[in-house]
């Protein structure tokens, strides 16, 4: 990208969404550019309002990821950057530990390979018996468990509001109300055209979460890549009942499933969320089943990568859908951790939708991915752990601009 600061017209910097990872990118490029000129477009009327403002609150230590992944290393960094942040500016946040937890043999196996993995990935972890963590969960039940003392829980909206501050005090301007609808290459910047107006930036970053493969598109660079939504749906405990858990208390994963199965955990203002499923989301906004939207039932149906994993995983889907409609059916999953909650201790709280991309082989992407075009950075994937990753994220984007 040019260095120089563009006419009075144009910024040096235009990004794409007002999620996490665009303010990150924002704030990462104005401290490594002071006196640049910034701009954010955001289609909301307020930022953070999807994906970020809608998650489990978690600090992922980096256990579940490839070894050698984008997503492996950059939460290992991304955990320690963000505490970090957290730390300097008295954002509260926790390191109070999660425990991954085994019911019976078969578990034990996949923990065992967990175990592996978390040393691969350079996260301690320690294999604890029934006993152990009895100390740490009186209330769950399993038969091993791996504690990862690491993990931690804040609140993204909270670390975007301390990104919006010293952004906005660096000399960045955040444009909310502002969807961006068409994009234009050219040989030294992009002419963005957007609901209030048009302008040009030397550089553009598409930060649009669960919209980033339609705004790729607006570049012709989506590659391929298309974003299939998942929400996630989640229950809250009653406050008499939040002392069945004391921090965060997760399944081991179904190696075939790339969701962590619903979970329970202490977010930082002391509730204690159970969930988040995974079902197909009818609209890329879709928080409800009665939230649908024609075009994307369109593409859903039209999506060949799709009914290949409904066939492989239909069993999964199955559940998870009945899980979805079924108070008593989350429940029981939530009872084969904690035995001693109840249908009744369970209220419904808001859900997320996940922005999980399908490469072009139709095939969900598993790792982050994220493209460079002319005059352009797209983010593609960057579903969970993206906002513990976020500043990290922020920083590889950034550092390619600069190349
Ligand atoms: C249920 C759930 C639980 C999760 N739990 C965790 C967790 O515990 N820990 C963790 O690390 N990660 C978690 N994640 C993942 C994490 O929330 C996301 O990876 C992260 O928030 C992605 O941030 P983003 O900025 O890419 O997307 P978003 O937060 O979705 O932001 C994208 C923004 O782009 C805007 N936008 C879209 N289209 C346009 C357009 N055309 N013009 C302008 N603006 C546009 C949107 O309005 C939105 O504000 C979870 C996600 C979900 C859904």
């Amino acid at each position: 990208m040019s260095s120089a600061s563009t006419s009075s017209a144009g910024a040096d910097l235009a990004v794409v969404g007002a999620g996490i990872i665009g303010l990150a990118t924002a704030h990462r490029y104005l401290a490594d550019h002071p006196g640049h000129r910034v701009v954010i477009c955001e289609a909301e009327e307020r930022p953070a309002l999807h994906q970020t403002g809608r998650n489990s609150g978690v600090l992922h230590s980096g256990v579940y990821y490839r070894p050698g992944s984008a997503k492996a290393s950059l939460a290992v960094a991304g955990r320690s950057s963000m505490v970090e942040f957290c730390r300097e500016r008295g954002i509260a946040h926790e390191l109070c530990g999660k425990v991954i937890v085994a019911v019976d043999s078969t578990e034990q196996a996949r923990l065992a390979a967990l175990y592996e993995r978390a040393a691969s990935n350079g996260v301690a972890a320690e294999l604890i018996d029934a006993r152990r963590l009895a100390e740490l969960e009186p209330y769950c039940a399993g038969v091993e468990a791996l504690f990862i003392p690491s993990t931690g829980i804040v609140d993204y909206s909270a670390v975007c509001r301390a990104l919006i501050d010293e952004i906005t005090a660096a000399g960045g301007e955040l444009r909310t109300g502002t969807a961006v609808v068409g994009l234009a290459p050219a040989a030294d910047r992009v002419r963005i055209t957007t609901t209030s107006g048009d302008l040009e930036a030397a550089w553009l970053v598409n930060c649009a979460g669960l919209r980033c493969d339609q705004v790729a598109a607006l570049a012709g660079a989506a590659d391929g890549y298309r974003i299939v939504p998942f929400r996630g749906e989640y229950y809250e405990l009653v406050p008499e009942r939040s002392h069945l858990v004391n921090n965060l208390i997760y399944p081991v994963p179904d190696p075939s499933f790339p969701f962590l199965g619903v979970h329970l955990t202490r977010m930082i203002d002391g509730t204690i969320h159970a969930g988040p499923n995974a079902v197909l989301a009818l609209a890329r906004e879709g928080y409800r089943w009665g939230d649908i939207s024609r075009a994307q039932l369109r593409e859903h149906v039209t999506n060949r990568g799709l009914w290949r994993l409904a066939r492989r995983y239909w069993r999964t889907g199955a559940g998870e859908v009945w899980r979805s409609l079924n108070k008593a059916a989350f429940t029981r999953a939530l009872q084969r951790l904690v035995p001693d909650i109840e249908a009744d201790d369970l209220v419904p709280s808001p859900a997320g939708v996940r922005a999980q991309a399908m490469d072009p082989a139709g095939e969900l992407e598993d790792d982050f991915a994220v493209t460079v075009a002319s005059r352009s950075t797209h983010v593609l994937n960057a579903p969970s752990p993206a906002a513990t990753s976020s500043l990290e994220i922020a920083r590889m984007i950034v550092d390619r601009i600069d190349g």
